[in-house]
């Protein structure tokens, strides 16, 4: 029984979280069967819900710029660009392997050829971009709604208030972050950051204190999150369910919506785990376990940059990834590792181009596995990003673009799953980064010991 208690204890935010999601779906089906909510109502209803989504939006800006920053100005920069280089090699292998995974399965389950396009009812209303809009997102980097927000403004909307950029739409603190944060813009800038006051020596030191007493700060809000997290997943899930207008068309979808799944299943249970299997050599299901937390709350808030700070929570705290690493790959990695989006973008172009009954040759399928993997960069770490950079793949091989809206129903159900396998993803690579670095980790460990004893 005291082992009963310790794995409660240890485990009692997971457990409440599992507890919340399947009184959500419960809560959920018996007001929609008996409710009667108008869409007001329902508004209210899910609340709870975005609060939590807020949270979570409103705290990840204080966690990337402390926890990337000091992660940077830790390191030497040679070390940090041995470990940077580790890391991009890292995203790139998994997430091409992902795409061919999807071009596999795809190929072979033809979802698509068994159907035609119009047996499927273009249901949701036709999202308004370009082709040259999802490009420029690659670099914009931000949600769909397109708030076109670069660091600048970034910095003159949070911090001074003012709105520098957009006369139409006004955008306020909060809804500054839920309209999503360039977050690639961001990054780039804390590397520069932190490499130059790294540089700085005892004058930067002040300046390293502080973001790393902010970054310590930060965390402790997390933990405070942390507590509403349960509150938050029951009412987000159950609004869900009440909201979705036509389960039928899941049926019409079926075999691609499996075809997606068992791509994400395959690459989170086979691939990523024989790869940190190879590399780190310990146990990749205990690592995945550690990381239970995070990926629950990805696939119930299907955005990676929402969820990062409890992916960093995990893997600090149960999977104990030596913190120079995790703040430096997984801010980075939830921005442009995304396994689960390239994978789920290349089943997804296949499968329109054989509903459209388009023949597609090896140079097809090859500018479709390049398109896709761009787009999974491309695509920002917010709900359904994926689904907008997939207009980039669908007009590379010459799919008309709204054609999404043949897939745009189910769309928000696969997003939760890729969404968790692209934190997976993330996690997996902090811990093979952290692997392949122990001699530079350790070297730096002897030598801040030196430092201790002669400072000068
Ligand atoms: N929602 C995904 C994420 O945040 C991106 C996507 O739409 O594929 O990782």
């Amino acid at each position: 029984s005291c082992d009963c208690q310790r794995f409660l204890r240890n485990n009692w935010l997971l457990l409440s979280t599992v507890c919340a999601v399947v009184l959500g779906i419960g809560v959920g089906v018996l007001v929609r069967e008996y409710g009667k909510l108008s869409n007001l109502d329902k508004f209210y209803f899910a609340f709870p819900g975005e609060i939590l989504m807020r949270m979570l939006k409103l705290i990840i800006l204080p966690l990337i710029i402390s926890s990337m920053i000091t992660g940077v100005a830790a390191l030497d920069s040679s070390v940090s660009g041995k470990i940077g280089l580790r890391a991009v090699v890292y995203y790139f292998c998994t997430t091409v392997i992902a795409v061919i995974l999807g071009i596999v399965l795809v190929v072979t389950i033809k979802p698509g050829v068994t159907q035609k396009a119009d047996e499927i009812d273009r249901t949701g209303s036709t999202p308004e971009v370009t082709t040259v809009d999802a490009m420029l997102d690659l670099i914009r980097l931000n949600d769909k709604d397109s708030c076109k927000l670069n660091i600048l403004f970034l910095f003159s909307n949070s911090l001074l208030g003012f709105n520098l950029q957009n006369k139409t739409k006004e955008y306020k603190i909060v809804g500054m972050y839920s309209d999503g944060i360039n977050v690639l813009g961001l990054i780039v800038f804390c590397l520069v950051f932190g490499i130059v006051i790294g540089k700085m020596r005892e004058k930067g030191q002040v300046l390293v204190d502080f973001f790393n007493a902010l970054n310590d700060a930060t965390m402790k809000i997390v933990q405070i999150i942390m507590w509403y997290m349960p509150v938050g997943i029951l009412f987000l899930i159950a609004g869900k369910i009440i909201e979705v207008e036509d389960w039928e068309i899941f049926r019409k979808l079926g075999l691609y919506m499996a075809t997606v799944l068992s791509g994400l299943a395959i690459h989170s249970v086979v691939v990523l785990p024989l790869i940190y299997l190879i590399t780190v050599r310990k146990n990749p299901f205990r690592f995945a376990i550690g990381m239970a937390q995070a990926l629950l709350t990805a696939l119930m808030i299907s955005s990676s940059s929402a969820t990062l700070p409890i992916t960093f929570r995990c893997a600090e705290e149960k999977n104990r990834v030596d913190k120079r690493i995790t703040r430096f790959v997984l801010p980075v990695g939830a921005t442009i590792n995304m396994d689960g989006t390239a994978l789920y973008e290349a089943v997804a172009a296949v499968f329109i181009a054989q509903l459209n009954d388009l023949e597609l040759d090896v140079g097809k399928i090859i500018t479709i596995s390049v398109t896709a993997t761009a787009a999974s960069i491309g695509a920002a770490g917010v709900p359904q990003a994926g689904l907008v950079t997939m207009v980039i793949v669908l007009s590379a091989v010459g799919l008309p673009a709204e054609d999404v809206t043949l897939i745009i129903a189910v769309d928000w159900l696969l997003d939760r799953f890729r969404t968790m396998v692209n934190v997976l993803g993330d996690a997996f690579g902090a811990g093979i980064v952290e692997k392949l670095s122990k001699r530079e980790l350790e070297q730096m460990d002897v030598s801040s010991e030196v430092n201790i004893v002669n400072p000068f």
